[in-house]
């Protein structure tokens, strides 16, 4: 089928077969003033102009694991690890509570010196301290009694990247001892255990195939989780991937319309890693589909040591009290940023 009747067609139906998701993927870029301007129409259907913000509290670079890409991996032994301990993630909400925001987003290596209790007493503090809120938690594999604990204890999201849905690909990606069959059974347990759940990939990782990303938008269709993150892979310098090229932003703002339009009531993030690569990244997700923003709220003496990549951004509009900037930012677009939780719903979201 010709790409641009394809696009009208992905519009109405909201669902792709895997040669139809490679054929976009491979020529999307071509098409994409289309793309986008149809993703942003479908994107506003569900939000209006509202754009939700989440405060990103990194909470740990202690980790367990060795992912290949990643910069707080075990075996960097140049990085210069931190812990927050539950006063300190307190305070941080406290503050992003006062700068207007509704959902904290928990996220950390996979570090084990905080066990199954530890997080649940922090999901319960936050919550008993700001009922109105959300909190989303993104620390890696736990088994389905712990995501039950944390889910018990009132944590409402969680955020688990498949990575790639591809095992062969998964492999070369990760130590032996991961694997994405149960990185995506964990998703599964998630959803089932009433998160809104969120999955997503990176964009341009090193041995990734046009292939492997149809399969990661059929994997997508199967899931079907409330929230995608995806960003483009960006070198650490100590990794195994140093010399690895980074992903490319074009593909990336392609797969986010094409998301959008899959999923026009998912929440997508226009995410750091987009804004680290290119200057007002976040901006162009938007007007690529996207309608959630996640700025810093970590405290500041630890905040260039979240080092998943290299120039990952944490300051100016990234920074959670530069909120006004982002402000900003977004109105030059049109846009107004929301005090709200920003839950999933299949209905159109109006500000209650
Ligand atoms: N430990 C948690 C949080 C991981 S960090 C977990 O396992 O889910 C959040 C995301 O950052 C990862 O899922 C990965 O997709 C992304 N990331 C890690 N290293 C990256 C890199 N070098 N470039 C771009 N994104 C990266």
């Amino acid at each position: 089928m010709d790409t641009a009747l394809l696009i009208e067609k992905l519009n109405q139906n909201h669902a792709l077969t895997k040669s139809e998701a490679l054929q976009l993927i491979r020529e999307g870029a071509e098409y994409k003033d289309k793309l986008f301007a149809l993703a942003q129409r479908a994107a506003q259907q569900s939000f209006g102009r509202n754009i939700f913000v989440r405060g990103l509290i990194e909470f740990t670079n202690y980790c367990k694991n060795d992912c290949y890409y990643c910069g707080i991996r075990r075996s960097n032994k140049n990085a210069a690890r931190y812990r927050l301990t539950r006063d300190e993630i307190l305070e941080c909400c406290r503050a992003g509570y006062a700068l207007g925001f509704r959902t904290f987003v928990l996220q950390g290596g996979e570090d084990y010196t905080y066990s199954g209790d530890d997080i649940a007493a922090i999901v319960r503090a936050i919550k008993q301290q700001h009922p109105d809120c959300a909190v989303t938690l993104s620390i890696g594999e736990r088994s389905r009694e712990t995501y039950k604990l944390w889910k018990e204890a009132g944590a409402d999201r969680y955020l688990l990247r498949h990575e790639t849905a591809d095992f062969n690909h998964y492999a070369m990606l990760h130590p032996a001892e991961l694997s994405a069959a149960n990185r995506q059974s964990c998703l599964y347990t998630l959803k089932e255990l009433g998160y809104q759940a969120g999955a997503g990939f990176m964009v341009g990782s090193p041995y990734q195939t046009a292939e492997n990303l149809a399969d990661d938008l059929m994997f997508l269709q199967k899931l079907r989780p409330q929230m995608i993150g995806i960003g483009p892979f960006i070198p650490h310098h100590d990794t195994p991937f140093k010399d690895e090229p980074a992903g490319s932003v074009e593909l990336t703002l392609v797969l986010l319309a094409i998301l959008r339009l899959l999923f026009p009531h998912v929440l997508l993030p226009a995410t750091t890693a987009l804004g680290t690569l290119c200057p007002g990244g976040r901006v162009l997700g938007i007007k690529a589909g996207a309608n959630v923003i996640m700025p810093n709220l970590s405290p500041q003496n630890v905040r260039g040591k979240y080092l998943l990549y290299d120039n990952k951004l944490h300051s100016g509009a990234e920074a959670a009290e530069a909120l006004e900037l982002l402000k900003k930012e977004v109105a030059g677009i049109g846009y107004k940023i929301v005090a709200a939780r920003g839950d999933y719903t299949e209905e159109s979201w109006t500000q209650g």
